[in-house]
């Protein structure tokens, strides 16, 4: 009698259900990963442009992300990682200004001395703060205007807030400024050196790639277009997942899917949990993506602060990527990422394009309209979770009130903010919670002859 391997299914076939999958497996779980898409990836996937795979939203991996360096390596993908200085921009008022170092911010034309210094003063002051619970109960506004004051607040800090959060900005906590200004630092060395980001050739799919040919050597199998419509739950224990009307038995299950997704593929769970789910709200993007012919600016991003024009920031990653490696396109984001309830998120496509171009034009009079080749309208609905004030209690664990059915996603790594570092370092905390319960679950057998007959 051979004892079998535990079997688990993941749902979602995203960066976290991969790094899942592949740490999983490594514990001698047998994993079958479910993707509602026809590729792996989710939020870091691809689309092909002219032959050329070019990530879908920009992508980029940074100096300091340890988790996802390791990652490249072992998914065996170094040979086809570069890294590049990047430059950061800012657009006020009709000009384009160098934003990087707190050097730049202290010479930045729009503010006054006196304003710039209280500027790069709140970049450092948030390298020594650390008790994030404590600003999870102050308003960023309040958090800002301390240190910063009115004038950086009102032309730095709020255009920023609002390019991240639409309209919901005034009812997030500090805390989200502080995570990201930590991770932006965390890139660079001294207070001149420059940002270091990283790019892999083909795209952020490169890894996720390695990442799965990994897992199959591992022995996890992949299932693309495969919506998962129910988890089921019988007696309060998730026994397996309903697949285009069949049902699949499985030892446990772990769910990678935003929260109201998850919310509504099980009915058989307690109510409570339900409205738990469902009420998590997350903030979408509208990301149109520009295939040009030539560069449009030499900044990896510039940040707008003009609040009339839709998109609140430029993202060149060829500023990034060496064009060589999609076909000497130049190719540029232009994001604004919705708040639940924005209108902007019903718009067609030809909306979109008609009203990003016209101001497209008016900030770049000067580019060539023949060198644009191609405006693709990418967008997604559930991206950056809104975490208001005070609601630590609501972040669901990774443990759900149903036995066996465990959870992973965005929601749940707050302070840190959504990407590859932060989520792939969360998958680690759910495998160690599925291997310490696996340990528990009743032992299976088959004889040794069911076993050769099965493999
Ligand atoms: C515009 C933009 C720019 C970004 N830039 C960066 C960056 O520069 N660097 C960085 O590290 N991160 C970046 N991110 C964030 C990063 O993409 C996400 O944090 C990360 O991809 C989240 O991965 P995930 O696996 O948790 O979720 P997702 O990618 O959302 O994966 C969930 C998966 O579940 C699938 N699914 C949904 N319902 C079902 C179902 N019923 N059955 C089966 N499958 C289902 C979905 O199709 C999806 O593939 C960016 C995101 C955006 C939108």
């Amino acid at each position: 009698m051979q004892q079998q391997k535990k079997q688990i299914a993941v749902i979602g076939g995203g960066i976290m259900g991969v790094a899942l999958a592949y740490k999983l497996a490594q514990q001698g779980m047998q994993v079958n990963v479910y993707e509602r898409g026809d590729n792996l990836g989710g939020l870091a996937g691809y689309m092909l442009y002219d032959g050329v795979r070019m990530d879908r939203f920009y992508h980029t991996i940074l100096s300091s992300d340890t988790m996802m360096q390791s990652l490249m390596e072992e998914g065996g993908v170094v040979d086809k990682r570069h890294f590049t200085a990047t430059k950061q921009g800012f657009y006020d008022k009709g000009k384009m200004y160098d934003f990087n170092t707190p050097v730049d911010f202290m010479l930045f034309p729009p503010l006054n001395f006196f304003q710039r210094f209280r500027l790069g003063l709140q970049v450092i002051y948030s390298q020594f703060e650390s008790d994030w619970r404590k600003m999870d109960t102050v308003p960023v506004e309040k958090w800002l205007l301390k240190v910063s004051g009115r004038g950086a607040y009102e032309k730095v800090w709020k255009p920023l807030l609002r390019a991240k959060f639409d309209t919901t900005a005034e009812s997030v906590p500090a805390t989200y400024i502080w995570s990201r200004l930590r991770r932006m630092m965390g890139t660079r060395s001294g207070v001149t050196s420059k940002e270091m980001m990283c790019y892999l050739e083909n795209g952020y799919y490169t890894l996720i790639e390695g990442l799965a040919k990994k897992c199959e050597a591992l022995g996890v199998k992949f299932h693309l277009n495969a919506p998962i419509e129910e988890i089921v739950i019988e007696n309060g224990t998730a026994t397996g997942i309903k697949l285009g009307g069949q049902t699949l038995p499985f030892d446990a299950v772990i769910s990678t899917l935003a929260s109201p997704i998850l919310g509504g593929i099980v009915p058989q769970a307690d109510a409570a949990f339900r409205t738990k789910l469902a009420k998590q709200q997350y903030l979408g993007v509208m990301c149109p993506l520009l295939i040009l012919k030539k560069q449009l600016v030499p900044y990896y991003v510039v940040n707008i602060t003009d609040e009339s024009i839709p998109f609140t920031a430029v993202v060149e990653t060829t500023n990034l990527i060496d064009p060589k490696y999609v076909k000497d396109y130049h190719i540029v984001y232009l994001p604004k990422y919705l708040a639940p309830d924005s209108p902007i998120a019903t718009w067609s496509d030809e909306q979109v394009k008609t009203e990003w171009m016209r101001h497209f034009r008016q900030m770049f009079p000067n580019f060539d309209e023949k060198d644009i080749v191609e405006f693709i309208v990418q967008r997604a609905k559930f991206v950056e979770p809104i975490r208001p004030m005070n609601t630590l209690d609501d972040i669901p664990s990774i443990k759900t009130p149903v036995d066996r059915l465990y959870m992973g996603n965005t929601v749940m790594i707050y302070p840190d903010l959504g990407n590859g570092e932060s989520v792939t370092r969360f998958a680690l905390k759910v495998v160690e919670q599925v291997t310490a319960d696996a340990q528990k679950w009743p032992v299976k057998t088959q004889s040794s002859a069911v076993q050769t007959a099965l493999t």
